[in-house]
C-alpha cells in the first residue's frame, strides 16, 4: 500500500483553448490516482488568461470528458474550497497583481516600457552575437525605478518583467532525475504583458503556492518552464513542489503524438464507443508500470499502489492496435448484465429490445471473445442470431465443396422442416449431430464444419451447442434452404 499523506494536493490545470487531449487526459490521470493512492486531494484549476483562445464551452467539455473517463477532481471551480477559491485564472487578476507588486517593491521584477521595436531589435543583436534573445533595455536598471513608478501612476501602460538571477538552478525531479539549467539559461521574462494580462510561468507558481500544491505532475514539455518557475519560487520565498516530468507521447515514427497518428482527443473516442475504463488502463501504461507487470486493471485496483515511483523516463509510443486489444479485453472483463446495458444504449439496437432479458444475455455473452469494441456487439449478434443471409466466402464455398457436406444439408433440411417450435434445443442439435456421425458416418473436422456451414453460413464462430439454440428456427430454415438450392 501507497504511504498515506493527506497532505498532499495536486493538480491538473488544463487550458480551455479545445477539447482534452489524451496527453492531458494522461495527466489528469496519473494527479488522480497519486492522490487517491495517498489519501490527498486532486484539484483542477483553469488556465484560461489566453483570453482569446480560451472558450467557457472547452471548459465544461474538457470537465464532462473527464467526468466520463471518471477521473473526479475534489476541488474546482465547480467545488470550491473557500481557502483556495476561484479556481479560474481570469478570476485571479488581483493577486496576480498583488505579488507582482510585492515583486516591484522588491527590485525582483521591473516595468518596462519598451515597445515591440526596440524588443525586436534586441532581438535581432542577440541572434547577431550568437545568443539567445535576450532584455538589456534600459528599464533593467533600478537607477530608472522612480521614473517607471511615476509613468505608471501617470496611468501609462508597460510590461513588468522579471529579474532573472544570473546563477544555474538544478530541479530533482521524480521522474528525469537532477536536472541542471546551466546560468545564464534564460533572460528576464515578462510576467505580466502591457494589456495587464499575466503569463502561464507566473500564475502557474503563484496558484501552486497559494493552492498549497504539494507534486506537480505534468508533461515533459513543460520542463523547459521549469527554470522560470523555480526563480518565481525563489523570489516569492516559497519552497517549490515535488515535480515529476512525465515523458511524451510518441507517434509510431517516434514524433511527438499529434493528429496525424490517429484521434488525439478524448471525445473522439467517447463517441467510437471506447470504454473509459480502457481508455485509462492503457493511458496509465503509457509511462507508467503496475508493480505486478500486469497490464489490464481498473483504475480503482490502483487506488491503494499508485506510486510516482514507478514512472518511467522513456517516451510511450501510442500504439491504437494495443488499445484496441486493451479494450477487448476491458469487454470481457465486464459482468455481461453491465455489458448489456452498454450495448443496449447504442443507436440502431431496437432489434434487441424485442428480445427476452434471457436471449439477450446469451447473446451478448457468445460475443465476448469476438470483439474489440462495444459497437461490433449488436454486428456480431444480428450476424450470429438473426440474419437470414450469409455471405458466400472462400472458407465456406471450400466446405461446401467436400462430398460430405451436401449430405449434411440434405439430412439437416429434412429435419429442420419438421420443426415446429420457435426454437431447436442443445439436445436435439446433438440428436442432428450423433446421426451425421453414425448413420452418414461423417466424422470430424467435416462433420463439424459441415453443421456449422449448414446451419450457420459461416466457417467459424462460437461453440454450436451455445448459438444454434439462439438462433430462431425461421432463420435457421432460410440459411438452410439457402444451401439447398
Ligand atoms: N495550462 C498548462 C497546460 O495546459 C498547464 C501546465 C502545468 O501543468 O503546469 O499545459
Amino acid at each position: 500500500m501507497t504511504t498515506q499523506n493527506p497532505a498532499v494536493r495536486v493538480r491538473f490545470a488544463p487550458s480551455p483553448t479545445g477539447y482534452l487531449h489524451i496527453g492531458g487526459a494522461r495527466t489528469a490521470l496519473y494527479n488522480y490516482l497519486y492522490a487517491k493512492a495517498v489519501g490527498g486531494t486532486f484539484v483542477l484549476r483553469i488556465e484560461d488568461t489566453d483570453l482569446e483562445r480560451s472558450k467557457a464551452e472547452y471548459e465544461a467539455l474538457q470537465i464532462e470528458d473527464l467526468k466520463w473517463l471518471g477521473i473526479h477532481h475534489n476541488e474546482g471551480p465547480d467545488k470550491p474550497n473557500p481557502k483556495y477559491a476561484p479556481y479560474r485564472q481570469s478570476e485571479r487578476g488581483e493577486i496576480y497583481t498583488k505579488y507582482a507588486q510585492q515583486l516591484i517593491e522588491k527590485n525582483l521584477a521591473y516595468y518596462d516600457f519598451c515597445t515591440d521595436e526596440e524588443l525586436e531589435e534586441m532581438k535581432k543583436r542577440s541572434e547577431l552575437e550568437g545568443g539567445d534573445p535576450r532584455y538589456d533595455g534600459k528599464w533593467k536598471n533600478p537607477e530608472f525605478n522612480a521614473e517607471a513608478k511615476k509613468r505608471v501612476a501617470a496611468g501609462e501602460k508597460c510590461a513588468i518583467r522579471f529579474r532573472a538571477p544570473d546563477k544555474a538552478y538544478t530541479l530533482n525531479d521524480k521522474v528525469k532525475g537532477e536536472v541542471t539549467y546551466p546560468e545564464g539559461m534564460v533572460g528576464d521574462f515578462v510576467i505580466v504583458r502591457s494589456n495587464g494580462l499575466p503569463v502561464y510561468n507566473y500564475c502557474c507558481v503563484v496558484d501552486d503556492m497559494l493552492m498549497e500544491i504539494t507534486h506537480v505532475i505534468r508533461g515533459e514539455d513543460h520542463l523547459n518552464n521549469t527554470v522560470r518557475q523555480l526563480m518565481i519560487y525563489e523570489a516569492l520565498s516559497a519552497k517549490p513542489p515535488q515535480f515529476a516530468h512525465v515523458s511524451l507521447l510518441i507517434g509510431h515514427d517516434r514524433q511527438k503524438l499529434s493528429k496525424r497518428h490517429g484521434a488525439t482527443s478524448v471525445n473522439l473516442y467517447k463517441n467510437e464507443h471506447y470504454l473509459p475504463e480502457a481508455l485509462c488502463n492503457y493511458l496509465t501504461l503509457l509511462g507508467w508500470s503496475h508493480p505486478k507487470e500486469t497490464d489490464i486493471f481498473d483504475k480503482e485496483e490502483l487506488f491503494d499502489i499508485f506510486d510516482i515511483e514507478r514512472f518511467s523516463a522513456h517516451s510511450a509510443m501510442y500504439d491504437l492496435e494495443k488499445l484496441k486489444w486493451v479494450n477487448g479485453q476491458h469487454i470481457k472483463k465486464l459482468a455481461t448484465p453491465d455489458l448489456l446495458k452498454l450495448v443496449e444504449e447504442l443507436p440502431e439496437t431496437e432489434f434487441l429490445k424485442k428480445q427476452t432479458p434471457a436471449w439477450k444475455t446469451a447473446a451478448v455473452e457468445s460475443a465476448k471473445p469476438y470483439v474489440h469494441f462495444l459497437n461490433e456487439i449488436p454486428v456480431f449478434i444480428n450476424n450470429t442470431f438473426l440474419k437470414e443471409s450469409f455471405e458466400m466466402t472462400d472458407a465456406l464455398k471450400e466446405i461446401l465443396g467436400w462430398e460430405t457436406t451436401p449430405k449434411i444439408v440434405d439430412y439437416i433440411h429434412g429435419e429442420i422442416s419438421k420443426v415446429t417450435t420457435e426454437y431447436i434445443t442443445e439436445v436435439e442439435l446433438n440428436g442432428w449431430m450423433d446421426h451425421v456421425k453414425k448413420e452418414l458416418a461423417i466424422k470430424g473436422k467435416p462433420l463439424f464444419q459441415g453443421v456449422r456451414a449448414t446451419l450457420t453460413g459461416q466457417d467459424h464462430g462460437p461453440e454450436l451447442k451455445l448459438i444454434i439454440p439462439l438462433t430462431p428456427v425461421n432463420v435457421l430454415k432460410k440459411r438452410v434452404s439457402e444451401l439447398k438450392k
